[in-house]
């Protein structure tokens, strides 16, 4: 039976994915760390319809300044770690959003930012694209789709005009012309139960019809969307469900696993908690070992070799594979 019900929490995770490993005599262990997740908190100014962490405006759970700061002094003392992917909520909305990126930037990392694009046009946002500028931060931007119509619908009214607005702001600022070392990459998920289309032919798509509206952005990534939480309720009021986790099921493909993002990263949640990845803090599957927080640990390392899977994980293994860095294939 697929479990880690999907949109419920379930304590019990482990069952249908990890049995097929077994059965077939996979082990997936860890690989040296290089990435470090970090998830500044849930409060967004949007409530998409897919959103894994159910975010919104009125989600109060964000990371505070102490929980900052143990990150950066672990940080400081973990030199396996190469890279900090600032995901949330919209990060940018957490007040110490900008002393964290600064910092990052001082301990001479890289740094990659996660941005809806319609925060940037919210009040007390002026001045965010400067910023991201000055500091060199990696763009990862939301926008699943290159149609005004698409957009709003999964994303809320005027998403994709204020989306288009901040990505031409963006583009003025150097971000996505070549040569800059400013990367602008766009992140797709598909709107319905289905997996994601090849991402190089996509991103053509992309590319020709976002030009026509004076856009250019480096990759596209696509991001198969994962049936829990808010995506899963949409899903079982169409009656979708279960024939979208049978598809991610059906679709497994064991070469994906070589390059599954939760074999190389770890990541931290807003109140210090250690994950797999940002779909296991979602669903508060901790890492299966002893050490579960950032306040037990001296260092950023692993602490054991093996991932806590779920039923989820068909979503990162299905099809071409996916994970926050786009399609596995592609990796
Ligand atoms: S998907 Fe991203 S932009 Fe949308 S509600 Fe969730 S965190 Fe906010
Ligand atoms: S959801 Fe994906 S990234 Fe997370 S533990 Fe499962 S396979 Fe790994």
């Amino acid at each position: 039976m697929y479990k880690a019900d999907l949109g419920q929490q379930e304590p019990e995770y482990s069952e249908l994915f990890a049995s097929s490993l077994k059965q077939n005599g996979i082990v997936v262990k860890r690989k040296p760390l290089k990435t470090l997740q970090v998830n500044m908190g849930l409060l967004c100014n949007q409530s998409c319809h897919h959103c894994h962490l159910e975010s919104g405006p009125n989600r109060t759970e964000i990371m505070e300044k102490n929980t900052v700061d143990r990150i950066l002094d672990l940080l400081d003392a973990s030199p396996e770690i190469q890279a900090v992917d600032i995901t949330g909520g919209a990060p940018e909305m957490n007040p110490e959003f900008r002393y964290f990126v600064s910092s990052l930037k001082d301990l001479k990392l890289e740094i990659t930012n996660r941005c809806n694009l319609s925060i940037l046009q919210q009040p007390g946002q002026e001045g965010t694209a400067f910023f991201f500028k000055d500091n060199q931060v990696r763009l990862v931007c939301s926008l699943p789709c290159y149609t005004a119509e698409n957009v709003n619908k999964q994303r809320g009214s005027n998403v994709f005009e204020k989306s288009v607005k901040s990505l031409k702001e963006l583009n003025e600022l150097g971000y996505g012309a070549d040569g800059s070392g400013l990367t602008l990459d766009l992140a797709y998920n598909p709107l319905g139960a289905n997996l994601p289309p090849d991402q190089l032919l996509l991103e053509n798509d992309y590319k020709i019809e976002l030009s026509k509206l004076g856009i250019r952005f480096n990759r596209l990534l696509t991001i198969t969307n994962m049936p829990i939480h808010r995506f899963a309720t949409q899903l079982r009021k169409q009656d979708d469900l279960t024939a979208y986790q049978d598809l991610l099921v059906t679709s497994f493909n064991q070469t994906n696993l070589q390059n599954l993002m939760c074999r190389d990263l770890l990541s931290v949640s807003w109140d210090g908690g250690i994950y797999d990845c940002d779909f296991n803090l979602s669903l508060q599957i901790s890492v299966p070992w002893k050490e579960k927080s950032i306040w037990e640990i001296r260092a950023f390392k692993n602490h054991g070799e093996k991932i806590a899977f779920g039923d989820h994980c068909f979503g990162c293994t299905a099809g071409a594979g996916s994970s926050c860095g786009g399609s596995l294939e592609r990796n």
